[in-house]
């Protein structure tokens, strides 16, 4: 266990040690506050000397409201408590580590205020990201590799976040992606059993030792066939049906709970370091369930469990989704009567209803009535848009019968859906008209470039659908923030977002989302400083500032400068989440009881 994982407990007896040799140790490192500003009495330790960390001599992007750029900033008990154009006025003192950053690119610790982190967490098998591979080798790759780090005979499984669109047979003509085959897959995993699934319900694909485990196989009522290329049809509930299988025989709490560590490990990696959770599908555990359903009373236990032995390395915030076919939202009723909106700590938190309320928003009264509840109740609600006006004389799309319920709400609840920051996700194909309604009650958008996997340019005058459109939405000044919308039918990677939010080029290279880009500047601020006012916790996060908590993300090249292309392939080296390391790649030296008396 590494220091920063006992610190997150609580008490740390190494810690303790040090803290008793620390005072004699102080004078001699010159752990003192030179800040002209801070007179302290020099033989007494303050709890403002001795920064936790300190990195220096970075450009770090603060996102603050001036856009300032710093380039040092210290860390203690979580927060940060000074951030610098120059060198520190803090000293490091005989406990502070101090990194330094050889003129690397920081940014705000990214936050996805839309996301799926739990399902991830509770994925059978080691999941294994293919989001980030640009071709086929690149995926063989990532599963050779995979492989020699798991037990031998383990299953490893793509359960989503990827697509056959970007494994390109031929990296240099974008139109060849496909999946690997049976072969293919038993040259980098000949020991492993392999199961890779596209979106909520497949096409899936899978080695000699899965075929042998899977084909035939009868689950739910009905045998599995598995083809002699290794491939799984889409329909039929057939990689459904493997799915299930897959959860019945490898899930228990232990499991759970190491697919709970992947997936923060993941996260950390890529620097995103809060999340807002969007919940699941309610499980029937039958073929009908798709990757994108889980228990939803049960499937926080991992990361409660986590967090609670002081090894969470993200922050969570907890959406309640409530999709009933019932009228009377029997569920939502006892969850607004029984639970508690935005409560919890730093790390972890509730946070509203969503990203459904109700099943349908078509149906007459239904949705109505269940955003009245969530407004009697006095919590966010959140929803997700999908729809578009195909036509003029077309039945209206889910956004204008959201919104328009949102603004019969608000009327009766005067000023709710700003001052709880009521959100609609994804909106592909709204409209500036239902943009200024939105905003004209104090709603918020929150956007994401899920398109980029499976997205296509829709020939249609009334509205974009390669969406969502981030220019109108930008120019309009509603409130809005960037999520992934990850891990299913999207992949978790920001960098792939903003790559799409800027260039609106899709994963096999055409041009979809033309006229409405933004700027790199504008898609970071919506992944940090926006978010933080999304997440209700502008005070705390989403930008690096003198008193929020310390999440930042030292990038492996330079987000500002790089080719479009390479934004895509934008990693984390070090990710620091309230101070703690909780990703290290190990490129920058972490020095530790540095003499600096310079
Ligand atoms: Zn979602």
């Amino acid at each position: 266990m590494t220091q920063d994982k006992r610190r997150r407990r609580g008490f740390s007896r190494r810690n303790f040690m040090q803290g008793a040799a620390a005072g004699a140790a102080a004078a001699a490192s010159g752990a003192l506050l030179s800040g002209a500003a801070h007179a302290h009495n020099k033989k007494k330790k303050t709890p403002h000397q001795d920064p936790d960390l300190i990195l220096q001599d970075g450009r770090i992007h603060t996102m603050d409201a001036d856009g300032t750029v710093a380039s040092t900033v210290a860390i203690k008990d979580g927060r940060f408590i000074e951030v610098e154009r120059g060198r520190a006025h803090l000293r490091a003192g005989p406990r502070t580590r101090v990194v330094d950053l050889r003129g690397r690119t920081v940014v705000p610790g990214i936050i996805d205020n839309h996301n799926h982190l739990v399902l991830m967490g509770n994925r059978p098998g080691h999941h294994t990201p293919l989001e980030n591979a640009h071709s086929l080798a690149e995926a063989l790759a990532v599963l050779g590799d995979r492989a020699r780090e798991v037990p031998r005979d383990a299953w490893i499984t793509t359960i989503g976040g990827f697509h056959t669109n970007h494994l390109y047979a031929n990296p240099a003509d974008k139109t060849t992606g496909r999946f690997p085959t049976l072969a293919e897959l038993d040259s980098v995993t000949p020991n492993n059993p392999v199961w890779l699934s596209i979106g909520f319900n497949g096409p899936s694909v899978t080695n000699s030792a899965g075929r042998n485990i899977l084909n035939g196989r009868v689950v739910d009522g009905q045998p599995i066939n598995v083809a002699a290329d290794g491939s799984i049809s889409g329909g039929g509930g057939q990689s459904t049906r493997a799915l299930l299988y897959l959860r019945q025989t490898l899930l228990n709490p232990e499991e759970r709970r190491r697919s709970t560590l992947d997936a923060m490990k993941y996260a950390a990696s890529l620097g995103v370091t809060t999340h807002i959770d969007q919940g699941a599908f309610q499980a029937t555990n039958t073929a009908a369930d798709g990757a994108a359903h889980e228990d939803n009373f049960t499937m926080h236990f991992p990361f409660l469990e986590v967090y609670e032995e002081g090894e969470g390395l993200v922050r969570l915030r907890i959406n309640f989704l409530h999709m009933e076919a019932d009228d009377a939202t029997p569920e939502l009723v006892q969850r607004l009567k029984n639970a508690f909106p935005f409560f919890g700590g730093d790390l972890v938190k509730t946070g509203g209803i969503g990203e459904f309320i109700a099943q349908g928003t078509a149906v007459p009264g239904r949705f109505l009535e269940a955003a009245r509840k969530v407004a009697r109740a006095g919590w966010r609600a959140e929803v997700h848009s999908l729809g578009r006006r195909a036509s003029l004389t077309s039945a209206p799309p889910d956004f204008e019968l959201e919104i328009s319920a949102f603004e019969t709400v608000n009327n009766e609840f005067p000023g709710i859906v700003g001052s709880k920051r009521w959100v609609v996700a994804h909106v592909p194909g709204i409209t500036q008209e239902w943009i200024d309604k939105f905003k004209a009650i104090g709603g918020s958008l929150s956007l994401t470039g899920w398109q980029f996997l499976a997205g296509n340019p829709v020939t249609n005058t009334l509205s974009p659908y390669a969406g969502p459109p981030f220019r109108m939405i930008l120019n309009s000044g509603i409130n809005s923030g960037m999520s992934s919308d990850g891990m299913q039918i999207a992949p978790m990677n920001p960098w792939i977002h903003m790559y799409y939010a800027t260039t609106g080029i899709n994963a096999r290279g055409v041009l979809i989302n033309g006229g409405q880009q933004i700027t790199r500047a504008e898609v970071l601020r919506l992944y940090t400083r926006d978010n933080g006012w999304f997440l209700r916790e502008e005070d705390d996060l989403g930008s690096i500032e003198v008193g929020k908590l310390a999440d930042l993300a030292v990038l492996d090249r330079d987000y500002f400068s790089v080719p479009n292309d390479d934004l895509k392939r934008i990693r984390s080296i070090m990710t620091v989440v309230g101070g703690d390391i909780v990703h290290d790649a190990k490129v920058l030296r972490v020095e530790r009881e540095r003499d600096d008396d310079d």
